[in-house]
């Protein structure tokens, strides 16, 4: 067996991602070992890109043997991190700034439950999420300094988005529905954006509009919402980082919690942890209730690639804005932690779920965002405590 690093090794001349490798990926997970491959073999473009999508730095060359995710330096990234971090380029801060914290809170759905949060606002291009699928899909397009891009986005993908052209010297255009609020327009037009505002109740309805600009302005469209690169953002980022954190503390994840918008992080971290546990490990999703607006979500009916394809199990909540804003208002008065509605939803559905079942043990709870974005819908809430 020859480790080489990923790098060096014969790049396939088509690249595969996730969803055209799912099987794969899942039984590599599962294992958590990978078999060696000839670069002129069959499966060597299938187990070459499910060992790119996991972060692994090396690739193990040869026949009837295999190597561990470990051995094949899966965690590399984030092992011995420097604390005094100091960074040559902003390109290299947005991507190395990782793992994202994962933090103890007091706040607790149920007696025996401890709670984790993974704070996305971390990522420091939109201080959210957005940066991972933003950041990756660019890097794995390679478009050449000068290139036109653009999509659509409820907010933190256009800010992502902006703010990543700045870094790879591109022209972005981002699509927002009339309906969002004011950070990503903003924050787009700072960054040097076209910015295009539609009547429209939902950004997935600007989805048409965008495919047929791209093709009448020339810009490449991105697509959020069926790039598989999304996904393979969270694979590499959220679910690998949280493995890795988890496990270099001794943490053992019952089950995990989160928000759907494109579907990206939450069925990327679903499914990692489905096929790393064999299934043991509990999935909490947040829905907006009909008629709630809660920004960055939608609905599961409204179409999503990702989590109605994948085979995991999973409990989805109804939540309306005032449930995810009471229950955000609870995690800032217990924690001192201001988080975003949409995290404030994923809490929510945590504390039905807690109810429904009689949940135990450690459960994470993916927060997108930071609700210092959001005061002017925390402060226009009239139902509640704050009134
Ligand atoms: N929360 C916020 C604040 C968001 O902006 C988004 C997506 O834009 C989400 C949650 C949902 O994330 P995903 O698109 O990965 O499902």
């Amino acid at each position: 067996m020859k480790l080489v690093s990923i790098l060096d090794a014969p790049k396939p001349s088509r690249r595969l991602t996730p969803l055209d490798i799912i099987d794969e990926l899942g039984l590599i997970i599962e294992r958590w070992e990978a078999p060696c491959v000839n670069a002129n073999g069959e499966d060597y473009d299938r187990v070459y890109w499910s060992l790119w999508a996991l972060g692994c730095k090396l690739i193990a060359l040869g026949e009837g043997c295999k190597a561990s995710l470990d051995e094949l330096g899966v965690f590399r990234d984030f092992e011995d991190k420097p604390r005094n971090e100091v960074y040559s380029s902003v390109r290299d801060f947005a991507r190395k700034a990782k793992p994202t914290p994962l933090v103890r809170l007091s706040w607790k759905p149920a007696k025996d439950v401890r709670v984790w949060a993974k704070l996305e606002w971390f990522n420091p291009l939109s201080l959210s999420l957005k940066d991972r699928p933003a950041l990756h899909i660019l890097e794995e397009l390679g478009l050449p300094p000068g290139s036109y891009i653009g999509d659509a986005s409820s907010s933190n993908f256009a800010a992502a988005l902006a703010s990543a052209s700045r870094i790879f010297g591109y022209r972005a255009r981002v699509y927002l529905p009339s309906t969002t609020g004011r950070i990503g327009r903003v924050a787009s037009l700072i960054m040097g954006a076209e910015v295009v505002v539609k009547t429209a109740s939902s950004t997935v309805d600007l989805i048409k509009l965008v495919k047929d600009d791209s093709q009448k302005l020339g810009f490449t469209h991105i697509d959020q919402f069926t790039n598989d690169l999304n996904f393979e953002a969270h694979i590499r980022g959220t679910a690998r980082e949280l493995d890795y954190q988890a496990r270099s503390k001794g943490i053992r994840v019952s089950g995990l919690a989160g928000s759907l918008g494109t579907s990206g992080h939450m069925a990327a971290v679903a499914f990692y942890f489905s096929r790393r546990t064999r299934g043991d490990v509990d999935i909490v999703l947040a829905q907006p209730a009909k008629g709630s607006v809660i920004p960055g979500l939608r609905r599961v009916e409204t179409g999503m690639l990702w989590i109605n394809l994948l085979d995991v199990d999973y409990n989805i909540y109804d939540v309306t804005l005032e449930d995810a804003l009471t229950v955000a208002v609870e995690v800032a008065r217990s924690d001192g932690l201001l988080v975003s509605p949409s995290a404030g939803a994923a809490f929510a559905a945590l504390r039905a779920h807690a109810e429904n079942y009689g949940i135990s043990g450690n459960y994470i709870v993916i927060v997108p965002d930071t609700g210092y974005k959001y005061l002017d819908l925390y402060e226009s809430w009239v139902g509640g405590e704050l009134a």
